[in-house]
């Protein structure tokens, strides 16, 4: 039976994908092995690199102003690299506090300088994402950090708040990237561990403005300088090169579907099926403000937590896996990343409105 993977992450790749990895997996492009057997020195991998590059380029039209990188430690490791390096002397950043991945950035970034809470949604056990349009900098500050999709409380900014020119804004997109279209100019950095939205884990997509990467002091390591990356193509030292192969591929699959525009409208159907259905009845409630629900993680509740094990025990059997809600938040969470077909969340809808017939 076919299961359909509803987890946070790592989730679930697009079908054609894997099967190109099968069919691939233990010989690349008739080299008579593996791509992962391969030295990453080779012209095999040099192309698989180049193209993963090209692919994110061209998906985000990025100018030649942001480096593209390839980095290992996922979304963590940046909650310190980007302190590490792109803190100011006298040391001040500003942090939008919008859920336990924010709070995690927030705590990294403690350890080298201060940090300010521009807004927060904590007290409101992070229901929504607070309205910054109007933000004012502090004199001196190195940069706004926010988190663009809050994979565990279910929000998304919807709109981001306004480019400040001295004060670079840089967002962690893990849950969220290409997803939509995005005006990368809005941003002097972005960063996502892959294993939700571009591939498998061990590879974090960092796309940096170059000009940034001047500031990292000298006592920050090597292989935590952006520097690093920037100036080796990744390749200071071993890439993990069958991430960065299947990003390539996950990438060549969004570019053959029609890219950012097409998916966005994909992923609007889809979220748009469950939060009708969520809204129409009292039996699923949504503890998100509507106006800042995701379209990647969508969080809901049933009536009681009995219900709530029931649904995702029923839901495994009938082949829906991974719908149980993050131990902090309780409920049901599907996630419905780019690579969950539209067929996929019309078989939960299905599910849910059977679920509430013999249950509501
Ligand atoms: C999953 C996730 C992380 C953590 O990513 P790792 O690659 O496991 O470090 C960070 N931020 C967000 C928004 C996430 O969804």
């Amino acid at each position: 039976m076919k299961v359909y993977n509803f987890s946070a992450g790592p989730a679930m790749l697009p079908q054609e994908v894997m099967e190109q990895a099968q069919d691939e997996f233990c010989n690349f492009h008739d080299c008579g092995c593996g791509i992962m057997e391969l030295t990453h020195r080779g012209k095999e991998f040099d192309g698989v690199i180049n193209a993963a590059e090209q692919n994110v380029r061209d998906l985000l039209d990025l100018s030649d102003d942001y480096a593209v990188c390839f980095i290992q430690g996922g979304a963590s490791m940046q909650f310190a690299m980007v302190p590490m390096n792109l803190m100011l002397p006298g040391g001040l950043a500003e942090y939008a506090d919008t859920g336990t991945w924010s709070a995690k950035a927030m705590k990294e970034a403690k350890r080298f300088g201060e940090v300010v809470t521009i807004a927060s949604s904590k007290a409101t056990n992070y229901d929504h994402i607070p309205n910054i349009r109007h933000w004012k900098p502090t004199p001196g500050s190195s940069y706004l950090h926010i988190t663009s999709n809050n994979t565990i409380f279910g929000t998304q900014y919807h709109d981001f708040p306004p480019a400040v020119p001295e004060v670079p804004m840089i967002a962690d997109m893990s849950s969220d990237i290409m997803s939509r279209p995005l005006d990368m100019k809005q941003f002097g950095m972005i960063y996502a561990g892959a294993q939700k939205n571009l591939g498998p884990s061990g590879v974090t997509l960092v796309i940096i403005r170059k000009d940034l990467a001047a500031r990292t002091p000298e006592s920050v390591p090597t292989m935590l300088r952006y520097s690093t990356y920037i100036d080796n193509g990744s390749m200071f030292n071993t890439p993990p090169t069958f991430a960065i192969y299947m990003l390539k591929l996950v990438t060549d699959w969004l570019k053959n579907l029609g890219g950012l525009a097409r998916i966005e409208q994909i992923n609007n159907s889809k979220s748009e099926a469950l939060y009708e259905l969520i809204d129409k009845g009292d039996f699923y409630s949504s503890p998100v403000k509507p106006d800042n629900r995701s379209k990647m993680n969508v969080v809901f509740r049933l009536p009681s937590e009995e219900l709530e094990a029931k649904f995702v025990k029923q839901a495994k059997e009938a082949g829906m896996i991974g719908l149980k809600g993050h131990r902090s938040v309780g409920g049901i969470r599907a996630s419905i990343y780019n690579a969950m077909p539209l067929a996929g969340v019309e078989t939960l809808v299905d599910f849910m409105l059977e679920f509430e017939r013999n249950n509501g």
